[in-house]
C-alpha cells in the first residue's frame, strides 16, 4: 500500500458492525461536503481540525500484522467499482432525502457494483440537531430494495428498528 499524504482523522482498529460478517478496520477521512441529518461524524465533518492527525505508518503496521484477522478496510470515501477489491456501497435512507424515483437514480449511478445496502436510520451518536423522526418502515425499505436490486451483484437492507 502506498504511503498517503491525506491526514487520518480517526481509526477503529476492529469493528464487527461496519461489514456483515466481517471484521474490518475503519479508517476516517476529513474533508466530506455533506451535511447528512443522520451523521454519526458530525465532528468530524465540521471540525475536522479539531482532531489530531493519526500516523499512517503505525497503522499500516498494523495491518501487516493483522492481515490474516482482518477481512476489509472501511473508509469514508467511494471505493472505485474498478478497483478489483470486495467493497459495498450504502445509503442511510430517509424520507426527508429519499423517493423511490431517487433510490433507482443511486442505483443507475452505482450501475453494476458488487453490494448495496439500503440502511435504515440508527439514532446512535447524531448531533441532537440533527435527529430525524420520520424514518421509512422495513415494508417500504423492501419496495426500494425491489427497485433497484437489478443494479448490483448483491442487495440488502440493514434496518435497526
Ligand atoms: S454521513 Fe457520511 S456523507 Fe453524510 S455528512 Fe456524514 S460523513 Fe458525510
Amino acid at each position: 500500500m502506498k504511503n498517503t499524504s491525506y491526514p487520518i482523522k480517526g481509526w477503529v482498529k476492529n469493528s464487527f458492525c461496519d461489514w456483515e460478517g466481517k471484521i474490518s478496520t475503519v479508517i476516517f477521512l476529513p474533508g466530506c461536503n455533506f451535511r447528512c441529518p443522520f451523521c454519526q461524524n458530525w465532528d468530524l465533518v465540521t471540525k475536522p481540525e479539531s482532531f489530531a492527525s493519526l500516523d499512517w505508518e503505525t497503522i499500516k503496521e498494523s495491518f501487516s500484522t493483522e492481515r490474516n484477522f482482518i477481512d476489509g478496510v472501511v473508509i469514508t470515501i467511494k471505493i472505485i467499482k474498478s478497483s478489483g477489491i470486495d467493497y459495498e456501497f450504502r445509503t442511510t435512507v430517509l424520507p426527508v432525502f429519499h423517493s423511490l424515483s431517487k433510490i433507482k437514480d443511486i442505483g443507475k449511478y452505482l450501475n453494476r457494483a458488487k453490494r448495496y445496502i439500503l440502511q435504515g436510520y440508527r439514532d446512535i451518536g447524531v448531533n441532537s440537531g440533527f435527529k430525524c423522526d420520520k424514518i421509512f418502515s422495513k415494508e417500504e425499505m423492501e419496495v426500494f430494495k425491489k427497485e433497484v436490486e437489478e443494479f448490483f451483484d448483491e442487495c440488502k437492507i440493514r434496518y435497526y428498528k
